[in-house]
């Protein structure tokens, strides 16, 4: 059996909004163990709900559908469920009162317009809603469990929990859960990553193993199902112990675990003072650190020198060193971070130096190629690295390349 999670609005569909229903609803059935077979996403229009409801409800055990029922002339979902189900529309005492009531707690009268939030189709039954006027839609039709439910995120996620997981849960079509665990990796593009794992991402594994990218981030997203939540762990934790043997220090943290604050443990548990000194991340290193609860007692703080002239001035970067080799090069940023380090007084200083685009520097530098420089007690280096993407992703994937940096020296404690 598995679910389809259908969202209503032209709202959604022009782009204005973004469908966060759909997102809330699936963790909540994953929670449950209901498996999440398809989103769609439909416009205020009648032809396109009676379709959708139709491909949903033939292909779909159980339909959760949110939008659609407000009282104005673009609210299709009560009329549309009663042409899939080849039914009449009745009005049901119970919600009048109930949409009454609503209103006259707000010292308001009931507009005659609200008066279809009370009709549902013949065999259907209301879903209390207890934050709002439109009540919900409880309904079979064929083989398929349809809940509909109001749009707005407050009213829906409300009804869910107090009416719509309950009748679920009664039917028996919770039961066994979902467990995510997700390995967060940098260094190795998805491909290379993916080759030293192929046995377990092959279709078919279990439990299931995907890999995602987000914004340089290669993550493993190992997927259990199982009859309890003892069951699922049991399932993932020889697999991760795989993946974590095979990637050694590819892997910086799980879940949402962020670069920053894996640099922020090992700064901690080394006692390492930390400084920067950013070109083209032109503070985001910083700003990154920044965000982790604690940082200060080891993060001292950094310079943005953009300008040549402050890379000589602040960073005491010899002037010949850059007309030698020009600003975007390994030795003006092994330069900026010795600079750093002695000028903040600090164990640890870490450089970028790049071309964010969207014009390239010259022809030897072009848009995308950046090098970070790192300083120690022992010596300096640097890391060259050429990205594709915009100059926002230039920017903060060489922001993560520094971090990362940080990282890898200090866990291999040179
Ligand atoms: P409706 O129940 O269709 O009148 O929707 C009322 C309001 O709820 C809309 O104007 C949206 O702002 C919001 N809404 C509807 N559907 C969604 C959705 N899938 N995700 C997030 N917000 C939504
Ligand atoms: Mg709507």
């Amino acid at each position: 059996m598995k679910c389809e999670i259908l969202s209503i609005g032209s709202e959604l569909t022009s782009g204005q909004n973004l469908d966060t229903n759909s997102q809330w609803l699936s963790r909540r059935l994953a929670e449950m163990g209901i498996v999440v077979g398809w989103h769609t996403t439909v416009a205020d229009d009648l032809e396109a709900n009676i379709e959708a409801f139709r491909i949903a409800s033939r292909r779909a055990g159980l339909v959760l559908a949110t939008g659609g029922l407000g009282p104005t002339q673009d609210d299709l979902t009560r009329e549309v469920l009663a042409r899939v189900a080849g039914v009449e529309l009745f009005e049901d005492a119970d919600s009048l009162r109930h949409i009454e009531a609503m209103f006259h707690r707000r010292n308001r009268t009931m507009p005659e317009r609200n008066r279809v939030q009370a009709l549902f189709p013949k065999g259907a039954e209301a879903i209390l809603n207890e934050r709002g006027t439109a009540p919900g839609i409880w309904m079979r039709t064929g083989e398929c469990q349809i809940a509909a439910m109001p749009g707005v995120p407050s009213e829906m996620y409300g009804m869910f929990e107090s009416q719509v997981r309950p009748r679920l849960d009664a039917l028996g079509l919770g039961g066994g859960v979902l467990v995510q665990r997700k390995i967060n990796t940098f260094g190795l593009g998805e491909s290379a990553i993916e080759e030293r794992l192929l046995d377990l991402t092959k279709r078919g594994h279990v439990p299931e193993v995907g890999i995602t990218v987000s914004d340089a981030v290669v993550s493993l997203r190992i997927l259990a199902r199982a009859a309890s939540l003892a069951d699922a762990q049991a399932q993932i934790a020889p697999v991760e112990r795989t993946v974590r043997e095979r990637l050694g220090s590819l892997v910086f943290g799980v879940d949402d675990e962020e670069l920053q604050g894996a640099v922020a443990e090992l700064l901690a548990s080394k006692r390492q003072s930390l400084a920067t000194a950013e070109g083209v991340t032109a503070g985001l290193v910083a700003e990154r650190l920044g965000s982790v609860p604690g940082i200060s007692a080891w993060f001292r703080g950094g310079m943005v020198a953009y300008d040549n002239r402050l890379k000589v001035e602040l960073l005491t970067v010899p002037q010949s060193l850059i007309e030698t080799h020009g600003a975007v090069s390994a030795e003006v940023a092994e330069a900026m971070a010795v600079g750093c380090r002695t000028r903040l007084r600090v164990d640890l200083a870490v450089s970028t130096v790049g071309v964010a685009g969207p014009h390239d520097l010259s022809a030897d530098c072009p848009v995308g190629l950046v090098y970070v420089g790192l300083a120690w007690s022992g010596g300096a280096t640097s890391t060259r690295f050429s990205w594709t993407g915009s100059r926002d992703e230039v920017r903060r994937r060489t922001a993560k390349l520094a971090l990362n940096r940080v990282r890898l020296h200090l866990l291999s404690g040179e």
